[in-house]
C-alpha cells in the first residue's frame, strides 16, 4: 500500500511517511502518511461537514448505510484478515474471529440505535403533573477515536460503530503498527456510503495528540493507561470529554465444584491467545486449594502442547510491538527472582520475536507479574483457602477491566463480589462478544463504556424537553406566586414526602 491509496481521507499536503512492518519477519507491509496537526484539523473540519448530513438522516437511513458497509467488510473478510495478520502477526483464524465479532457489533449498533436513543416520554411527577416530559439522546458531532494495535478491528470498532450509529462522524487514528487496517475501514466506509463520515489519520503518537486538540466533540481512546492519562490531560484543555479503555490484569477464579478441564482450557486460551496481547486477557489465576493440584496438572499439560513459532499452523503469533518483549522478560525475571517457579516456559521463554507460553506459581502478590500488565502469553497461578480470599486478591489490583469465574453453585455470587467492569462465568471474555453488554473498566482500566445501550449513549448527550400541557393549579414559578400557593406547596410536600420511612426487611441472602 502506498500513501496515494490514502487520498480518500487525507489532506493533499502530506509529505512525510512511515512504514508498517510485519512483526513476523520485519517486511514492510505498507507505507502511510504521517499526518500533521494541520492535516488532522482539516480531517476534523471535513468530518464536521459530513456529520451535518449524517446526523440529519433518520435512524433507519443510517442503519441502511451501516448495513451496506457491514456487507462490504463481510465480503472482504479474507482480505481484511490477511492485512491484520500481516500487520500484527496474529494467526489468520484469530484475525477472522476478531473481525467477525466486530461485524456483529456493527450490526447490533445499527439495528438498536433507534430503540435506545430516540425520543421517549418520561414521567413528570406529581408536582409537575401539568408538564409532559421527554428525553432523547443527540449525537455529539465529531468523535475522535484513537485505537491500539492488538485488536485493530474489534477494539476501535467498539467505539466507531457505536459513535456512527448514534449519528456522529468519526476521525480515527489507528496505532502506528496497524495503519493499513485503519485505512481499510475508512476506505470501505467511503465506498459504501459515499461521504467521509468515517475518515482516518495516520502517524505516530503526535498525530493522536493532535486529534485531541483538533476540535472534536469527544475522544474515545483505547490503549495503555499511561497514554490514556496524556489523552485526558490534552482533552481537558478544551473540556473535551473522553472514554478511556485502558489496560487490565484480569484474573480467573476457580472454585471447588468447577469443571477443571474447561477452566484450564479457558485459562490457557485467555492467557495465550493473541500472544497474550489482550486487554481483557487472563494474567492471574486464583484456585481453591482443594482443586489446585488437579487444575494445575491439566493447565500445565495443555500449555506444554502449545508453541509460538513462525509457521502457518502456529496458534500463537509473534509479539507485535518489539519493546513489549522487554516488559514480558522483566516480569518473568522478577517473579523468578522473588521465589516464583516456572512450570512451563520461564526465563528462556522470551525470544527475538516470539514468547513461549509460561505458567508461573508461588509468585508473591507484590511482584510485577501480579501487579502490572504483562501483555504476553504468561499466567500466574496461586492457591487460595477460600473464594473470599480469591475475590480479595482479585480485587487487590489497580486494574479492574474483566474477570472470570469457574464455579457451579456460587458463580453468580462470586461474580457479584468482583470489582471489574465485566465478568464471565464458566467461559472466558464471553462478555466482549455479546453486543448488548457494556464493555469498559474501573480504576486504572479506565472509564466510560463501549458496546450495548451504554455504548451508544456514550457518544451522545441527553436532551431533556418539558412541555406544558395545561396551566398549573399551583403557580410556583412566577413572581405573582401567592402566600396561599406557598402553603399549599408545604401541605402537598408533607403529604408526599413527610412520612417516616421504614427499612425494608432483608432477605436471608442480603
Ligand atoms: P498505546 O497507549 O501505546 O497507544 C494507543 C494509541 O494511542 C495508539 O494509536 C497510539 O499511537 C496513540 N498515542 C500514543 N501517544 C499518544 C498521545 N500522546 N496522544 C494521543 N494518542 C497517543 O497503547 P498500545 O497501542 O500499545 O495498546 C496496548 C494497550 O491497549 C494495552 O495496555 C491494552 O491493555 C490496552 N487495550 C485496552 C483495551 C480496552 O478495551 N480496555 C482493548 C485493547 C487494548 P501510536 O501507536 O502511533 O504511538
Amino acid at each position: 500500500m502506498t500513501a496515494l491509496d490514502n487520498t480518500v481521507s487525507t489532506a493533499p499536503t502530506v509529505t512525510a511517511t512511515f512504514d508498517s512492518l510485519s512483526p513476523i519477519n520485519g517486511d514492510v507491509v505498507g507505507t502511510h502518511p504521517v499526518h500533521s496537526a494541520e492535516d488532522v484539523e482539516a480531517a476534523v473540519a471535513r468530518a464536521r461537514e459530513a456529520a451535518a448530513w449524517w446526523s440529519a438522516l433518520s435512524f433507519d437511513e443510517r442503519a441502511a448505510h451501516l448495513n451496506t458497509w457491514k456487507s462490504v467488510i463481510t465480503r472482504r473478510l479474507p482480505q481484511l484478515s490477511e492485512l491484520m495478520h500481516r500487520e500484527t502477526g496474529k494467526p489468520h483464524g484469530d484475525a477472522m474471529l476478531e473481525a467477525a465479532l466486530a461485524i456483529d457489533h456493527l450490526n447490533w449498533a445499527a439495528g438498536k440505535a433507534e430503540k435506545h436513543l430516540k425520543r421517549r416520554r418520561v414521567s413528570s411527577g406529581l408536582l409537575m403533573v401539568n408538564q409532559a416530559a421527554y428525553v432523547e439522546y443527540r449525537p455529539l458531532g465529531v468523535v475522535g477515536v484513537i485505537g491500539p494495535w492488538n485488536y485493530p478491528v474489534f477494539t476501535p470498532m467498539g467505539s466507531i460503530a457505536y459513535a456512527l450509529a448514534a449519528g456522529n462522524a468519526v476521525v480515527f487514528k489507528p496505532s502506528e503498527y496497524t495503519p493499513g487496517v485503519g485505512e481499510f475501514l475508512a476506505r470501505t466506509f467511503l465506498e459504501s456510503v459515499g461521504r467521509p463520515v468515517l475518515s482516518v489519520v495516520t502517524g505516530y503518537g503526535e498525530t493522536g495528540a493532535a486529534l485531541c486538540h483538533a476540535g472534536v466533540d469527544k475522544v474515545a481512546f483505547t490503549g495503555s493507561t499511561a497514554t490514556g492519562k496524556r489523552v485526558m490531560a490534552a482533552c481537558a484543555e478544551h473540556l473535551v470529554p473522553v472514554v478511556i479503555e485502558a489496560g487490565g490484569k484480569d484474573a480467573v477464579i476457580v472454585d471447588t465444584d468447577a469443571d477443571l478441564e474447561a477452566a484450564a482450557d479457558a485459562t490457557l486460551w485467555g492467557a495465550c491467545a493473541n500472544a497474550g496481547q489482550t486487554c481483557a486477557g487472563v494474567e492471574r489465576v486464583y484456585v481453591h486449594e482443594k482443586v489446585y493440584d488437579d487444575f494445575l496438572a491439566v493447565l500445565v499439560a495443555k500449555a506444554k502442547g502449545l508453541k509460538a513459532e513462525d509457521s502457518a499452523t502456529s496458534q500463537i503469533g509473534p509479539i507485535t510491538m518489539p519493546k513489549q518483549l522487554d516488559v514480558i522478560r522483566s516480569h518473568i525475571a522478577d517473579a523468578l527472582a522473588r521465589g516464583g517457579r516456572a512450570l512451563v516456559g520461564g526465563a528462556d521463554a522470551v525470544g527475538e520475536r516470539y514468547v513461549q507460553p509460561t505458567v508461573l506459581v508461588d509468585v508473591p502478590e507484590d511482584s510485577l507479574a501480579i501487579t502490572e500488565e504483562t501483555f504476553g502469553p504468561t499466567v500466574t497461578v496461586a492457591k487460595v483457602a477460600s473464594m473470599q480470599e480469591a475475590v480479595e486478591r482479585t480485587n487487590n489490583n489497580k486494574y479492574a477491566l474483566g474477570s472470570t469465574v469457574f464455579a457451579k453453585k456460587n458463580g453468580m455470587d462470586i461474580a457479584g463480589q468482583i470489582r471489574s467492569g465485566m465478568t464471565s462465568i464458566n467461559g472466558v471474555i464471553t462478555f466482549a462478544g455479546i453486543p448488548s453488554l457494556p464493555f469498559g473498566g474501573v480504576g486504572d482500566s479506565g472509564f466510560g463504556r463501549i458496546h450495548g445501550p451504554d455504548g451508544l449513549r456514550e457518544f451522545t448527550y441527553a436532551k431533556a424537553i418539558s412541555r406544558q400541557r395545561f396551566k398549573p393549579a399551583l403557580a410556583l414559578t412566577t413572581f405573582d406566586r401567592t402566600e396561599k400557593a406557598d402553603k399549599q406547596l408545604v401541605t402537598m410536600m408533607t403529604m408526599m414526602h413527610g412520612r417516616a420511612s421504614t427499612l425494608p426487611k432483608r432477605s436471608k441472602k442480603g
